[in-house]
C-alpha cells in the first residue's frame, strides 16, 4: 500500500512543483481603461501588431488586485509596491516598511535565500518609490540619498534604471574637483554630472567595493558579463519613448527598456537555480498623472512590445511563471460619451438611427498617435521664451504645431494664464476648471497639464478624473506555468499577491 501511494505520488502531475524563474511585471499606474486605450488604438491602425494583453488572456489566468494602502483607500506608489514586496500593509510614502515603520524582508530577499538570481528594472530611476520598496526601506520615497545607500547593500544582482545623482558625492557638483572629472570620463557626455547628496559619501566606489559592476551607458551594459551590475544611465529618470524620438537630448548611448529587459535575462538565466526578475514600466504612470494621452498611449505601446518578448521567452523557457500587474490606476482616465460632435443621422432598415451623443470610435486614437511631444515639452519650450514672448500666440503655435488639434487664442490664454504669476491666484477665468485642481500636485506643471489635456480633448470623449492616482482595482494576469494559477483568484489585494507568489515559489 505504501509503495502504490509512493508510486502515485510520484508519477502524478497534480504534484506542485515551483517554476524555476518568476518574472513580476508592474506597470505603474496601468488600470484597464489604460489597456484598453492600446486595445483601441491597435484595432484602429490595422497592423498587425498583437495585443499581449490578449495573449495573457487567452493561456493565462485573469484575476484583479485591490491597492488600498493603511488607513488610506488610495495608495501611493510606494504603499503600493511594498504591498507587493513585504506581502503587509504599509502606508503612502513608505518603501520597504510594514505600517508601523518596521523594515521587512522582501520577496527579492526571499528568492535570494532559495539560490536565486534576483533582479529589477525600471524606466523611472533605480531610487523611484517602486524599486526602492523592493529594495529599500525608508520612512520617506522621497529620501533618494538613504535610498541609494540601501540600494547597494541590497544584495541584488541586476539593477538597471536613472537615478545616479543620488549616488554621486557632492563634490561632483564643483567642476574643478578631481571628482567630478573622474566621473565626467565615465558618464556619456550628454549626460550631466550632477549629486543630490548632502554629503561626501561616494556610493559608486562603495558599490565597486562590495563587487558590484557600475555601468553608465549602453555599450558598457552590453560588453559586461558578470553580476552583480547596478546599472544608471541619466542623472535622474531615463528617457521617455517620445522625447527620446523628437529631441536632441536622448541619449543614444542610453539602452531602451527593451534592450535593459533583455539584457537583464541573459545576465540572470545562467543561473542554475533560477531567477526573479521585477519588471516595471513607471512612466505609464507619469503619462497619466500628466493627463497626456499621447505620451501614455506611447508608453503602453512600448509596454506592449516587452510584453510580447518577455511572453516568448516565458513560452520557449517552460519552466517561468510570469504575474502582469499594476500598482494603481492613475488619472483616473475614462472613454465617456459626450454632446459634442453627434454624428448625423442615417437610415436602418427602413428606418432612421438618430445618435444622440458621441460614443467614441476607435479610430480618434489614431489622432492621439500623431501628438509629436509631450505636453510637458511644449510647457518647457514656453518658459523657455524670454518673458516678452510668452503671449497666448505663442503657446497657441506651440501646442498647435505638437498636437492633433487646433486650440484657439481664448483657450491659449486660458492656458498662458495658469502658468503667468500674475494670474496665479486669480482663477475667474477658470472657474469651471477650479474643482479638480485640488486633484493635482501643486505647481505651475500640473495646472498647466490638467487644462491641456481638457482644452485639447474637447472634441473627443476621453476624460481624465483626477491628477494623482484613484482606488480602481487593476487587472493582473498569472500566465505561464498551469499551476500557479491556483493561488490567484478574484479580487485579492496586493499583500495577498504577495503571498500567492511566495506559495508559487515555495518561499
Ligand atoms: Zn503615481
Amino acid at each position: 500500500m505504501k509503495r502504490l501511494l509512493l508510486c502515485a505520488l510520484i508519477s502524478s502531475p497534480l504534484i506542485a512543483k515551483s517554476p524555476k524563474n518568476f518574472i513580476l511585471v508592474i506597470g505603474d499606474g496601468m488600470g484597464m481603461q489604460q489597456i484598453k486605450l492600446l486595445e483601441y488604438y491597435l484595432n484602429a491602425s490595422q497592423q498587425q501588431t498583437k495585443n499581449q494583453f490578449h495573449r495573457l488572456d487567452q493561456n493565462g489566468k485573469l484575476f484583479l488586485t485591490s491597492t488600498e494602502a493603511y488607513e488610506a483607500i488610495t495608495t501611493d506608489s510606494a504603499a503600493a509596491a511594498t504591498h507587493f514586496a513585504i506581502g503587509m500593509m504599509s502606508r503612502p510614502g513608505m518603501v520597504g516598511l510594514k505600517y508601523d515603520g518596521t523594515p521587512q524582508r522582501t520577496l527579492l530577499d526571499d528568492a535570494k535565500k532559495r539560490g536565486m538570481s534576483t533582479g529589477f528594472i525600471s524606466n523611472t530611476r533605480i531610487t523611484h518609490a517602486t524599486p526602492a520598496a523592493f529594495l529599500a526601506h525608508q520612512i520617506s520615497r522621497k529620501m533618494d540619498p538613504e535610498i541609494a545607500s540601501d540600494i547597494i547593500q541590497s544584495g541584488v544582482d541586476v539593477m538597471l534604471s536613472g537615478g545616479f545623482e543620488a549616488f554621486l558625492p557632492k563634490t561632483v557638483n564643483d567642476q574643478t574637483h578631481s571628482t567630478y572629472k573622474q566621473y565626467r570620463r565615465l558618464i556619456p557626455k550628454e549626460r550631466a554630472v550632477q549629486s543630490a547628496r548632502l554629503d561626501e559619501r561616494d556610493l559608486i566606489r562603495e558599490a565597486q567595493n562590495n563587487g558590484i559592476a557600475v555601468v553608465f551607458d549602453h555599450p558598457t551594459l552590453d560588453a559586461a558579463n558578470a553580476l552583480p551590475i547596478l546599472g544608471l544611465f541619466s542623472p535622474r529618470s531615463m528617457d521617455d519613448v517620445m522625447t527620446g524620438a523628437s529631441q536632441q537630448n536622448h541619449s543614444p548611448r542610453a539602452p531602451t527598456m527593451d534592450e535593459m529587459t533583455s539584457k537583464a535575462l541573459s545576465l540572470l538565466a545562467r543561473n542554475p537555480k533560477g531567477f526573479f526578475l521585477v519588471v516595471e514600466f513607471g512612466q505609464i504612470d507619469w503619462a497619466a498623472h500628466y493627463n497626456d494621452l499621447g505620451y501614455l498611449l506611447e508608453q503602453m505601446i512600448m509596454t506592449n512590445t516587452i510584453l510580447s518578448k518577455l511572453i516568448d521567452w516565458v513560452e520557449k523557457d517552460k519552466d517561468t511563471a510570469l504575474l502582469v500587474t499594476a500598482d494603481h490606476e492613475t488619472g483616473g482616465l475614462g472613454f465617456t460619451y459626450s454632446s459634442r460632435n453627434i454624428a448625423p443621422s442615417f437610415t436602418l432598415n427602413q428606418t432612421k438611427y438618430e445618435p444622440r451623443y458621441s460614443h467614441g470610435q476607435e479610430t480618434m486614437l489614431l489622432d492621439w498617435k500623431k501628438q509629436k511631444r509631450k505636453g510637458l515639452s511644449v510647457l518647457k519650450e514656453f518658459l523657455a521664451l524670454d518673458l516678452q514672448a510668452r503671449k497666448a500666440e505663442a503657446m497657441k503655435k506651440l501646442v498647435n504645431d505638437s498636437y492633433p488639434v487646433k486650440i484657439s487664442t481664448a483657450e491659449a490664454t486660458l492656458l498662458v494664464r495658469t502658468i503667468d504669476s500674475s494670474g496665479l491666484k486669480d482663477y475667474r477665468d477658470m472657474e469651471s476648471y477650479d474643482q479638480f485642481l485640488a486633484n493635482y500636485y501643486n505647481g505651475e506643471i500640473y495646472r498647466f497639464l490638467g487644462v491641456l489635456a481638457r482644452v485639447t480633448l474637447r472634441d473627443y470623449p476621453i476624460v481624465w478624473g483626477t491628477g494623482t492616482h484613484t482606488s480602481n482595482p487593476v487587472a493582473s494576469w498569472i500566465y505561464g506555468f498551469p499551476s500557479a494559477g491556483q493561488y490567484f483568484k478574484g479580487i485579492m489585494h496586493a499583500t495577498e499577491v504577495h503571498h500567492g507568489i511566495r506559495k508559487v515559489l515555495d518561499l
